[in-house]
């Protein structure tokens, strides 16, 4: 503490709050899963960080709030200016504190960034409108009002993204923020806070409180003072939130867990289903989005099993830094050790590892190898839990209908993926299948207009384009008489 140099790159690990750093007396490791060092102590914030925290952003808010939403974004997009000039630093500091792939932070990752804040400021100045109607003579004027302190938590399998695509919106609709990294990937937000300050984000519009979950986390949550909580990670711990937001009667966001379904019909490219089931791997299967159970339909089984396994066994794991890498590590070694357990369990309940099922030990404690999970017992807990690693289960089907009941037969609902060569069967399918994103005969195209969310218990509300301001902002609507003027 105050500061650390994690490749290459020199990073505050203090809170920013009201535009300055603010040291705590304690700190916690942020740990490199590439090799298990400690490569940061980060300030460990509690009760007393968090109120002055939205305090600060609190006292920033009616400045903030006054701006238009020209000015505004026209500040956010020198903050994206200053982000896209650091990519390669933001690339290599979140490499090291999260162990996802160096390439992907290059070339996908940051740039979202810089794009979670440019699609928000331009939406506000552009779009952020509806048409006025009519009730019996009257003109109903819809308006986005700035709502207070937005607090945005975010979990540790992709820190910088995930917050900023909240952070854009709220910024973008007058909030001012407070952000709570995960402890377990802390770096980024130090790192973007001191850029943002940099391209001019007055003082107080955005602040950071480092520190674990059930102290500055619950400590945010618990605060009064604020008007949002904007909360991406697990479902425990979004019902610990729920409750806290009651008290104060605080509207939450919540983006949450999955377990989604890759669901291959029989009239599928094979070559696709292969290519699209693969993917599912990405990032070690760290990846709240990820289709981890593949349903593949009866009369293709067997060959999209032996295809797959083939595929499979070529997957690079290693080094997140190195370019031909395809998985790195898992994050964290409590982390794998939960990933062997679901292992053991499913072995327990009859499951058939088929390939994988253990850590890759010749590169180190948190490598877990990418495995394949089949014969599992309907119901049981590997096909309806999240591991959030790199394993997959493999389940086949016989009628479209049949498949459909298993694709919708988990608590979540977050995502879903079906490869099929019939417009008209994709159709049908998808008509009936519970899940905030569906992807037919593709993976993980995102647009930031679009909604996004989960059902069941993979989240509440929706975020993306419009359905982000509605959150972020009040929406206010003034019914103007046609009477009554006196004009001026
Ligand atoms: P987590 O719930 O353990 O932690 C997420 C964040 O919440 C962290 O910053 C943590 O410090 C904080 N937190 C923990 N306890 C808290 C409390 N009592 N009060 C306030 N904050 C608290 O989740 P995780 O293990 O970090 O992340 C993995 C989960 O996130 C998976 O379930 C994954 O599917 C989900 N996820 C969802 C999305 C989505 O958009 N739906 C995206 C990424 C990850």
């Amino acid at each position: 503490m105050p500061s650390a140099v994690v490749a290459g790159v020199t990073v505050d690990t203090r809170h920013w709050i009201g535009g300055r750093r603010v040291a705590s007396t304690e700190t916690f490791d942020s740990v490199s899963p590439i090799d298990g060092t400690v490569i940061a102590r980060v300030a460990r914030g509690g009760a007393a960080e968090a109120a002055a925290a939205v305090a600060a952003a609190r006292a920033a808010f009616p400045a903030w709030a006054a701006l238009s939403p020209a000015e505004r974004g026209a500040i956010l997009h020198r903050v994206a200016d200053n982000v896209e000039a650091h990519i390669e630093q933001l690339a290599q500091l979140e490499t090291a504190d999260n162990g996802s792939l160096l390439r992907s932070h290059r070339r996908g990752v940051m740039p979202r960034v810089v794009l979670n804040l440019r699609f928000f400021a331009d939406f506000a100045i552009e779009k952020l409108q509806h048409p006025d109607f009519e009730t019996r003579g009257h003109v109903n004027h819809v308006s986005w009002d700035p709502a207070g302190v937005a607090v945005i938590i975010t979990p540790w399998n992709a820190p910088l993204m995930l917050a900023t695509w909240r952070i854009g919106p709220a910024l973008a609709s007058g909030d001012t923020v407070v952000a709570k990294p995960p402890e377990w990937a802390p770096l980024s937000a130090s790192y973007f806070a001191e850029l943002a300050h940099e391209a001019g984000l007055p003082p107080g519009v955005f602040n950071v409180v480092q520190g674990l979950g059930t102290e500055a986390g619950a400590a945010l949550t618990a605060n009064p003072d604020i008007s949002r909580i904007c909360f991406t990670g697990s479902v425990p711990t979004a019902k610990v939130i729920a409750h806290a937001a009651a008290d104060n009667l605080i509207p939450c966001s919540f983006e949450l867990g999955g377990k989604s379904p890759t669901v291959i019909l029989d009239d599928a490219d094979l070559d696709l289903a292969v290519d699209l089931a693969i993917e599912q791997y990405d990032n070690a299967g760290q990846v709240c989005l990820a289709g981890t159970r593949l349903l593949v339909q009866e009369g293709i089984a067997e060959a999209f099993a032996s295809r797959f396994a083939e595929r499979a066994a070529q997957i690079r794991q290693g080094d997140p830094r190195d370019e031909d890498t395809q998985i790195g590590p898992n994050i964290h070694l409590r982390h794998v050790e939960r990933v062997e357990g679901f292992i053991e369990r499913a072995k327990a309940d009859g499951a058939t590892v088929a390939y994988g099922g253990e850590r890759n030990t010749a590169l180190g404690p948190h490598y877990f190898k990418p495995t394949l999970i089949v014969d599992a017992p309907a119901g049981s807990e590997i096909l309806t839990q999240e591991v959030f690693g790199p394993v997959l289960t493999m389940q086949s089907f016989a009628t479209d209908a049949d498949g459909l009941a298993l694709a919708n037969g988990t608590e979540f609902g977050l995502a879903a993926c079906v490869v099929t060569g019939s417009r008209s069967r994709a159709k049908a399918f998808t008509k009936h299948l519970v899940a905030g994103t569906i992807w037919v005969n593709c993976f993980f195209v995102r647009d930031l207009a679009a909604p996004f969310g989960g059902s069941r218990k993979s989240g509440v509300g929706r975020e993306g384009g419009i359905w982000s301001f509605d959150f972020y902002a009040d929406v206010k609507n003034t019914v103007y008489a046609p009477n009554g003027w006196t004009e001026e």
